[in-house]
C-alpha cells in the first residue's frame, strides 16, 4: 500500500525528513511489453525533505520485476529493475513538479511515472541479453 506524507502533522512534529519503505502492486497498464508482466509488487525506498509547508522533496529508488517471454526468441525471461528516482512536490506546482493538496503528498502518480521511466523497452532472457 502507498503512504501518504502528511506534511502539516510532520512540520508540527519538527520532522522535516523521513525514510518510507513500502511494497505496492503495479498496475498491468503501467507496462506495454508484449507477453510480460510485473511478477512481484515493487518496492520503493525513498526518503523525503520536507523544505516548507508547500515544498517537498523525494528522492530514492524503487526496485520490481518483470517475467514473461523473451522479446527475440520467446523463452521464459524474468528481469530485476532497480530505478533511482527523485521529484518535488509542490502545493503550486509548476514545470515537471508534481502538486498536492491540503497538506497530503499522494505518491502514486510518482511511482507510477518513476516505475514507467524505468522500463526496458523489451524483455530480453539471459541469452539474449548477452548478445546485445
Ligand atoms: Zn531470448
Amino acid at each position: 500500500m502507498i503512504p501518504r506524507i502528511d506534511v502539516r502533522s510532520a512540520l508540527a512534529r519538527k520532522n522535516y525528513t523521513g525514510e518510507l519503505e513500502f511494497t505496492f502492486e503495479a498496475d498491468a497498464d503501467w507496462l506495454d511489453i508484449p507477453y510480460t508482466e510485473f511478477s512481484a509488487p515493487v518496492s520503493a525506498k525513498l526518503y523525503y525533505e520536507i523544505r516548507n509547508e508547500d515544498k517537498v522533496l523525494l528522492e530514492g529508488t524503487v526496485t520490481f520485476a518483470l517475467k514473461g517471454l523473451c522479446s527475440r526468441c520467446l523463452s521464459e525471461a524474468e528481469r530485476r529493475i532497480s530505478y533511482e528516482t527523485e521529484g518535488v512536490f509542490s502545493a503550486f506546482p509548476k514545470d515537471v513538479e508534481y502538486g498536492f493538496q491540503n497538506g497530503f503528498v499522494d505518491l502514486r502518480e510518482f511511482l507510477r511515472d518513476s516505475v514507467m521511466f524505468a522500463l526496458p523497452q523489451r524483455l530480453l532472457c539471459d541469452a539474449c541479453a548477452e548478445e546485445e
